[in-house]
C-alpha cells in the first residue's frame, strides 16, 4: 500500500491511476480489451487459411503491443498470451504445436526481446502445447513501416526459412503473431511452413 502511494501504478495507456493498483489499465481503457468476434477472420490471398485475432488494434491495445515490442515490460507477454488463449478456446481449434512468427534477429537484439516468441512460450504453457520456433527470419533488419508497399512485398518474399530440428510434418500448427495489417508477413510465414508438410495450419494474432 505504502509502495503504491509512493509509486502509484499508472494506466499503461493514459497514465491515470487505476482504481485497483493491480490493474494494468484504468477503468476507461479496460473496455478496449474486449475479445473480437471469433468468426470475424482476415482472409489471406491465395491461401485457404483464415486468420483469427483476439483484440482490435486500437488505443490501449496499441500501447500494450508497443510496450511489449520495445521490451519495456516483458511480463506483458503473459498478459498478451492470456487474451490469445481466451480467443483460442472460443475458436474451438485443436492443435499439436505452436509456432511464433519470429522477429528479425537484430530487432530482437536491440529490444532485448523477441516478443512474439515470448508470447508463444506463455501461450504454450497455458494450453499445455509445445512451442516450435521453426521459422527463421532471413533479413528483416529494417522496420517495415519505412518501406513502401511494393518494397514490403519484395522485401519479405524470402524473409523466412524453415529451421531443421523440430518436426511439424503431419502436425496441426498454430501460427502466432502480434498484429496483422496487410497479411503479407503471415502469408510468407505460412508459405514457408508448408515446406514442412504440416497437417493443418491455423493462424491467430493478438490484434487486428
Ligand atoms: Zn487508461
Amino acid at each position: 500500500m505504502l509502495n503504491n502511494l509512493l509509486f502509484p501504478v499508472l494506466c499503461l495507456h493514459c497514465q491515470t491511476v487505476p482504481q485497483k493498483s493491480s490493474h494494468l489499465f484504468c477503468e476507461g481503457c479496460t473496455p478496449y480489451f474486449e475479445l473480437r468476434d471469433p468468426s470475424d477472420r482476415f482472409p489471406l490471398k491465395e491461401l485457404n487459411i483464415q486468420v483469427a485475432s483476439a483484440l482490435e488494434y486500437i488505443g490501449p491495445v496499441k500501447s500494450l503491443v508497443k510496450k511489449l515490442k520495445t521490451g519495456q515490460l516483458p511480463h506483458l507477454a503473459k498478459t498478451a498470451a492470456s487474451f490469445l488463449a481466451a480467443q483460442f478456446y472460443r475458436l474451438g481449434w485443436e492443435v499439436d504445436c505452436i509456432v511464433p512468427v519470429c522477429r528479425p534477429w537484430l530487432r530482437a537484439l536491440v529490444h532485448g526481446i523477441d516478443h512474439s516468441h515470448a508470447i508463444a512460450d506463455n501461450l504454450g504453457k497455458t494450453l499445455s502445447t509445445p512451442v516450435y520456433p521453426v521459422l527463421r527470419r532471413r533479413g528483416g533488419e529494417y522496420p517495415q513501416g519505412r518501406l513502401n508497399p511494393e518494397q514490403r512485398v519484395s522485401f519479405s518474399k524470402n524473409s523466412f526459412t524453415l529451421r531443421k530440428g523440430e518436426k511439424i510434418a503431419d502436425k496441426r500448427v498454430l501460427l502466432i503473431d502480434d498484429v496483422i495489417t496487410t497479411g503479407t508477413t503471415l502469408q510468407h510465414a505460412i508459405n514457408t511452413l508448408f515446406e514442412g508438410f504440416p497437417a493443418q495450419i491455423y493462424a491467430l494474432t493478438l490484434c487486428r
